[in-house]
């Protein structure tokens, strides 16, 4: 009753502010708790004006906390396409040789690094050193290593570093949380991620080992690592992996098409994943326990995300993705707040050591200790 009362307290005092909140939207912020405060806003700098920059880029326009100050790009036509679309001024638009210079600029608090796989180290590295907060696309990184030297270097420049985990702040994900956390399910025993989709053109990034660092796992496989630990509310302590290719001219060698993981964790729980790039319709998380089930598909998707529990369907409304996910930051980076589940860099190099595992036991065939 009472954090009813406080919710209704604070909504009323938001309305004052955000008169545009939906219906859906209060209804939502109600069954989550997710209520970001006022406060300072968050400037952003996008790095990396491709296809997911422009649906993070079109997701603020909706944020309360988070705001898009500024650009980082390689292509000039794109910096006056975005500076007049989303009122830019030059003064804080960069490329990347002279994106170093940011650290004078007092409009920008964090640059989001959105850019393929193998561009990250440095671009993460090198916004730390310029004094700016960094979120950084997943993967955090290629390897654990590389994720390690980027946790450092933000340590070092004291600033923060955030990994884009959007499902961490996703409605329907959080209840099974919820009700994982509040003993619901009873023991966790078991969880299957599935995660995939059929590629297309053969000529992109994601199919080269350099940019990419390797393949569907890398790429899509890594919503179900992170899921498995999410859902199952543990960190793994062995891996077994096995690799199946079926069109090695399209996947070259080091470039993941399908690979079948499992993950056991100290409970005993375990989970079975599929990460590929050659099968559509593929997206769903299933979490069983001894008093009860949670199944979402999808589960990672841009939503709506779908879901069930052995109670019944999950009601919790969407709401963009990537607009939470700022708000939501910014309360981070600006407040301190901490999230449900972390989406730190700490948080991103666990990821990291379990993709490194991945692909040591898909060479070994052997089951792999962890350490996380
Ligand atoms: P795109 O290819 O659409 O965009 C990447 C952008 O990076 C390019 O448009 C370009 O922007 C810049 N870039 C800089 N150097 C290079 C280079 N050598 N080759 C290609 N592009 C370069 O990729 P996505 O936007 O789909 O993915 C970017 C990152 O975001 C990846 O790490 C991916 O995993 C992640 N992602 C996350 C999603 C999520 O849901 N969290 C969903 C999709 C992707 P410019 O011309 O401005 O320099």
């Amino acid at each position: 009753m009472n954090s009813r009362r406080n919710f209704l307290q604070k909504l009323a005092a938001s309305v004052v502010t955000f008169p545009l909140l939906s219906s859906e939207a209060i209804a939502c912020m109600e069954q989550t708790g997710s209520m970001v405060q006022d406060g300072p806003p968050l400037r952003v700098a996008i790095m990396g004006l491709g296809s997911y920059g422009t649906r993070v880029a079109e997701a603020m326009k909706d944020c309360k906390r988070a705001r898009l100050t500024g650009v980082i790009s390689g292509t000039p036509a794109k910096i006056t396409n975005w500076q007049s679309k989303y009122n830019i001024p030059e003064k804080n638009c960069y490329n990347y040789e002279n994106f170093d210079r940011i650290k004078d600029n007092p409009d920008i608090d964090a640059v989001y690094v959105i850019t393929p796989n193998a561009l990250h180290r440095e671009h993460v590295i090198r916004a730390a050193k310029a004094g700016k907060h960094v979120i950084c696309e997943k993967p955090m990184a290629l390897n654990a290593k590389e994720g390690q030297e980027m946790v450092d270097a933000c340590k070092k420049a004291n600033v923060k570093l955030l990994v884009g985990y959007r499902m961490h702040f996703e409605p329907k994900t959080l209840e099974i949380i919820r009700m994982r956390k509040e003993g619901e399910l009873g023991k966790i025993m078991f969880f299957q991620g599935l995660s995939g989709f059929a590629i297309g053109d053969p000529g992109q990034w994601r199919l080269k080992k350099e940019l990419a660092g390797g393949g569907a796992l890398m790429d899509i496989g890594i919503y179900s690592i992170n899921g498995a630990r999410y859902m199952v509310g543990e960190e793994p302590v062995w891996v077994t992996a096995q690799e199946t290719k079926t069109d090695p001219e399209k996947f070259k060698p080091g470039v993941d098409e399908t690979i079948q993981f499992q993950l056991g964790f100290p409970s005993g729980a375990v989970a079975s994943c599929l990460s590929t790039y050659s099968m559509n319709n593929l997206d769903r998380f299933f979490l069983n326990g001894t008093k009860g089930f949670a199944e979402l598909q999808p589960s990672t998707g841009y939503g709506p995300i779908k879901g069930r529990t052995n109670k019944g369907e999950l009601t919790q409304p969407h709401m963009t993705h990537q607009t939470v996910q700022m708000d939501e930051m910014a309360a981070i980076i600006m407040d301190g707040k901490q999230p449900v589940v972390s989406v730190d860099g700490e948080e991103g190099l666990r990821d990291l050591k379990i993709i490194d595992a991945i692909y040591e036991a898909v060479k070994s065939g052997k089951k792999v200790k962890l350490t996380i």
